[in-house]
Parts: C-alpha cells; sequence; structure tokens
C-alpha cells in the first residue's frame, strides 16, 4: 500500500504537558491513524476551577472508525492522563506495557469506565500491527518505570517517535537504555526522529539515576534526627534509591501520601521493587526514633493537599517535624509551582527544620530528559533523514533544531499543535491544518477550554456580580420592588453609603426613564438597567462588575 506517512502533534508540541500525536498513513480521506500518548495539562490560577486540561481531539473524534489504535509510550500524566476522559469517545483500544496499564486500569476503574476502554499489553521487542502501521515499544531511560520510543514502521519507512528519555547508562531500575536495538533500527534507516526537546537548552549529559542514589544515601546516613524525602510519587528509581539508603543507614521507611503507595503496589507487582525493601504506613512514623526513621512522602511542587504541605503546616495527623529534622527535595520545581514550593520551605524552616533541595546538593535530583549531548547519543544511534521536536514550549523546540542541525542533521522541521506534517517520504512538509486547542475537565464535564465557562469565572473573580430581579406586567407596570444581591462587591461607597441601595437606586431610575412601550420589551430592559447599574458602579467603585437582570412577566 502507497501512501504518505503524516504527523498531526493535537498536544505537547508548543507547550510541555497534554502529548497526543496523531500518525496518519495513507491519502487524503483514505488516512488511517494511530494516537501516540493521550495526556493532561494542569490548571492553575488562570483556569479557576479547572484541575485538568485536555487536547481538543474534536479532529480524530470525527474521524474515530479510522483510528486504530492509542499506544502509550510511558506513565507519567502528561501521556497518559486524558486517557479515561477520552478513551471511551474514540472506542480505540489502548496500547501500554505492563506499569502503564497497571495504573490505567486503575483510573478507569475510578471512573467506571475499565468495561468500556480496553487496554492491551505491549511487550517490548514485539510488533504490533495496526492496518498499515507496524509498531515496536523500545525501552529508553526516563524518570520512571518503563519508558519507550515507538519505532514505527509504515510502507513509506520507519519513524521513531522518541517518547520522554534521557541516556542513563547505569539506570537503577531496569529496564537499561536499548542502544543496541536503537544502533540496529539506525543501520536499517531511519526516515525521521520525533525527540524529546524538555532539556534542549542545556549543554552537556542528564546525569544518572545512580548519581542521585549516591547523594541520597549520603545524606541519610549523616542526617542527625528524622529524615523526609520528597519526590515525584511515580518515580520508582527514587523510591527504590530512598528505601536503600534508609536500609544502609538503619531507617525504617514510612510512606506518606496515597498516589506514591499505589505505584509502589504497582512497582512491585512488575518487580521493580526488591521485595525485602520494606515500606510502612503512616502509623508506624510516631513509634519510631528519630534516627530509625526515613520518611518518603508526596508533596515535592507543593501541592496543598499532599503530605508535604501538611506536615509543613503541622496539620497533618500522623507525622510531625521538629528542629533537628532534615527534609530533601528530590525533585526540580515545575515552573509555575515556585510560590507554593518556597511557601512550604519557609515554613518548615521556621519550625527548624533542615530544608535540602538541588540549590545546596546538586545531586539530589536528576533530570529524566535528554541534555544536548544525551540528544547526540540519539541522534548518533538512529541517524536520522529529519529530525521534528516536540515535547517542549517553542524555545526548547527551536533549541533542539539548532543543535540538531550543528550535529549534521541534514532536515529538521519544527512545527506546532494542529499542524500536519508529511514526514516520509521526505522532505518534510506542512500539508494541513486540524483544530487544536484545550477542553477543560469541569465537574464531570468535559467543556471548552477559552471558549467555555472559564473565561467569565475568570471575569467573575475580578468583578465580582450583581443580580437584579424586575417583576413587570404585560403592560409594562411595575408589580413588585426592584430586588438585588451583590456577590464579591464591596458593601459601602468612600462615602459610607451601602452600595446595594447606590446600585438599586440607578436601576430604579433606569426603569423610571423607561417609556411603557419600551417596558414591554424584555430585552431591552435587561439592557438598560444593566447599563444603568454597571454604570453607577463605575463612578461609586471605580469596576463594572457582571450584572444580570431578570425580567419577571406577570
Ligand atoms: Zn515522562
Ligand atoms: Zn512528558
Amino acid at each position: 500500500m502507497s501512501g504518505d506517512l503524516v504527523l498531526l502533534p493535537l498536544g505537547g508540541v508548543g507547550e510541555i504537558g497534554m502529548n497526543l500525536y496523531l500518525y496518519g498513513f495513507g491519502r487524503g480521506a483514505r488516512r488511517q491513524w494511530i494516537m501516540v500518548d493521550c495526556g493532561v495539562m494542569f490548571g492553575d490560577e488562570t483556569t479557576p476551577g479547572v484541575e485538568l486540561i485536555l487536547p481538543d481531539i474534536s479532529f480524530i473524534e470525527q474521524r474515530k472508525d479510522d483510528l486504530l489504535a492509542i499506544v502509550i509510550t510511558h506513565a507519567h500524566e502528561d501521556h497518559i492522563g486524558a486517557v479515561p476522559w477520552l478513551a471511551a469517545r474514540l472506542g480505540a483500544p489502548v496500547y501500554a506495557t505492563r506499569f502503564a496499564a497497571i495504573l490505567l486500569r486503575h483510573k478507569l476503574e475510578e471512573l467506571a469506565l475499565d468495561d468500556v476502554v480496553e487496554v492491551r499489553r505491549a511487550v517490548p521487542g514485539e510488533v504490533i500491527e495496526l492496518g498499515p502501521f507496524a509498531v515496536e515499544y523500545v525501552p529508553v531511560t526516563h524518570s520512571l518505570p518503563e519508558p519507550n520510543a515507538l519505532a514505527i514502521t509504515t510502507a513509506a519507512g520507519v519513524v521513531v517517535h522518541s517518547g520522554d528519555f534521557k541516556v542513563d547508562e547505569t539506570p537503577t531500575i531496569p529496564p537499561s537504555f536499548s542502544f543496541h536495538r536503537l544502533r540496529e533500527i539506525g543501520d536499517a534507516g531511519v526516515e525521521a526522529l520525533i525527540c524529546d526537546s524538555t532539556n534542549a537548552t542545556r549543554a552537556g549529559r542528564t546525569p544518572s539515576e545512580r548519581v542521585v542514589a549516591e547523594t541520597l544515601k549520603r545524606l541519610i546516613a549523616a542526617a542527625p534526627g528524622r529524615v523526609a524525602v520528597t519526590t515525584f510519587a511515580s518515580h520508582v528509581a527514587r523510591i527504590k534509591a530512598v528505601a536503600e539508603a534508609a536500609r544502609a543507614a538503619g531507617r525504617e521507611v514510612v510512606v506518606a501520601g496515597w498516589s506514591m503507595r499505589r505505584i509502589i503496589a504497582a512497582a512491585s507487582e512488575c518487580g521493580l521493587l526488591d521485595g525485602s525493601l520494606r515500606f510502612l504506613d503512616e502509623d508506624a512514623f510516631g513509634y519510631l526514633e528519630p534516627d530509625k526513621v526515613a520518611l518518603l512522602c508526596t508533596g515535592s511542587q507543593g501541592e496543598p493537599r499532599a503530605a508535604l504541605a501538611r506536615i509543613a503546616a503541622d496539620t497533618h495527623p500522623r507525622i510531625a517535624l521538629e528542629r533537628g529534622d532534615t527534609v530533601i527535595f528530590s525533585s526540580f520545581t515545575i515552573p509555575g509551582n515556585e510560590k507554593a514550593v518556597i511557601s512550604i520551605i519557609n515554613r518548615l524552616a521556621m519550625r527548624g527544620v533542615e530544608v535540602i533541595t538541588t540549590a545546596r546538593e546538586a545531586g539530589v535530583h536528576a533530570s529524566g530528559h535528554p541534555m544536548q549531548e544525551d540528544l547526540a547519543v540519539l541522534y548518533d544511534l538512529l541517524r536520522p533523514a529529519r529530525l521534528i521536536p516536540m515535547h517542549g514550549e517553542p524555545w526548547h523546540m527551536m533549541q533542539q533544531a539548532t543543535f540538531a542541525r550543528q550535529h549534521g542533521i541534514a532536515e529538521v522541521a519544527t512545527i506546532h499543535d494542529g499542524r500536519m506534517l508529511r514526514i516520509a517520504p521526505g522532505p518534510a512538509e506542512v500539508v494541513g491544518e486540524a483544530p487544536s486547542g484545550h477542553w477543560h475537565v469541569d465537574g464531570h464535564l468535559i467543556v471548552a477550554g477559552e471558549g467555555g465557562p472559564v473565561k467569565r469565572r475568570r471575569k467573575l473573580s475580578f468583578v465580582g456580580l450583581v443580580a437584579l430581579a424586575v417583576t413587570l406586567d404585560g403592560k409594562g407596570r411595575v408589580r413588585a420592588p426592584l430586588r438585588i444581591a451583590l456577590e464579591g462587591v464591596p458593601e459601602l461607597t468612600a462615602d459610607g453609603q451601602p452600595m446595594e441601595e447606590v446600585l438599586l437606586d440607578s436601576a430604579d431610575d433606569a426603569l423610571d426613564g423607561l417609556s411603557g412601550a419600551h417596558r414591554r420589551d424584555d430585552d431591552l430592559v435587561a439592557e438598560r438597567l444593566r447599563r444603568a447599574v454597571r454604570f453607577a458602579a463605575k463612578e461609586h467603585w471605580g469596576k463594572r462588575p457582571v450584572v444580570r437582570v431578570l425580567v419577571q412577566r406577570l
């Protein structure tokens, strides 16, 4: 079968988070698709009430009969988090390796979707045949178990989707980075490498997990009192490093944080944690002498409901730290979380707790993403005809493009979400566009992103709300006094008058000023009163609230 291979990212290219890449093979309407990853992004103060953001998948939803599978590279939320929300709408099976499949099934069970969405086990080294695509999982190294690159073969040749990776020659949990297999794939010829850009701005080589394990071992051995380590819940290599360091120092490991306990259970099920490592639950904390405990806890990003935030605020029911204890942040702070993290560090410092971050001990954390020398290793193994940067903000992708050119890759194509790029046969060329953007998970509904409720909610958070009720009869006569309610609006004006009365007076005046004919028109009444109230608020407050007028007709 002849045709073009196209890449259409709907998330992840131009922003960090919600990775979703469509690969299509065929021509025009006869194209068939696979989806690589289906991730979420987290809301922030610009999306009040919205914690999860999904990619807009309307393009593929309209072609769901031609979507053959959702292929998951690894279990990070920015790669699997949208599966429970979107996979049921698409009807395609989801492929994942064992660890990711366990976590996915848990998520699906929570939403009672485990009978709706089919999760199929992918095994590295085996080829999955999906219509015109043959997909092989190729293990790499990253910051959680079972990260994979994908070798995708079609009649147009082989392309490699790197997934998230770093080149760790001494990983502390299996598998190893597939140097040999990637070189074989490179020997056979690679049309394109679609490659992680997260750390492309940084020269050098990302340190190995082994370095972090050694640093943690030294620090935990040297800590005088209790020692707590916070890291990403899914970072099993880090969890293992803490458990081994604790054992060497004669300390028991206590785990605080539900998400981390769930990961430990999944990792143990996959044989990634040696059965001799003991993880106690929070109740044990109170019984252990300070120099006999190492606490592993969630909350390295300052999440207010996570264990560390509650420990720092001294509101945790079972765990307390005091002067002489140590907290190690085995993590970096994701941009946007700085304020929350600093506030936790300050709370701990105020209570005399020693805090160690990468600012003091560079070796307490290592990234899971490729710096420039890691990229060079992958380029040299695969020797791709062309490179397409992904998984990054525009700056990261531009830096990878520059680095790849300097490294001798002849053709580099940069795109952003919603651009369809033909990647094989070459040269790469933009051949179409698709809608791309954000959907929001709002309560248990999926709603439009910027076009949805969040925009108004943001407005309300700045100016509050005024509601006004008017009761008129069919002839436009006022049949009940105007009623008003204020939400989030100051109570008094500068000269001490109740704001409610001032605004109500303005509405009364506006109503009096309307002729009988005008008062028979609901829309016109509402609009005139709205304007009058906003005008009066501007005069007495300096701001224009959101005003809603309800016209009742008797
Ligand atoms: Zn990842
Ligand atoms: Zn990622």
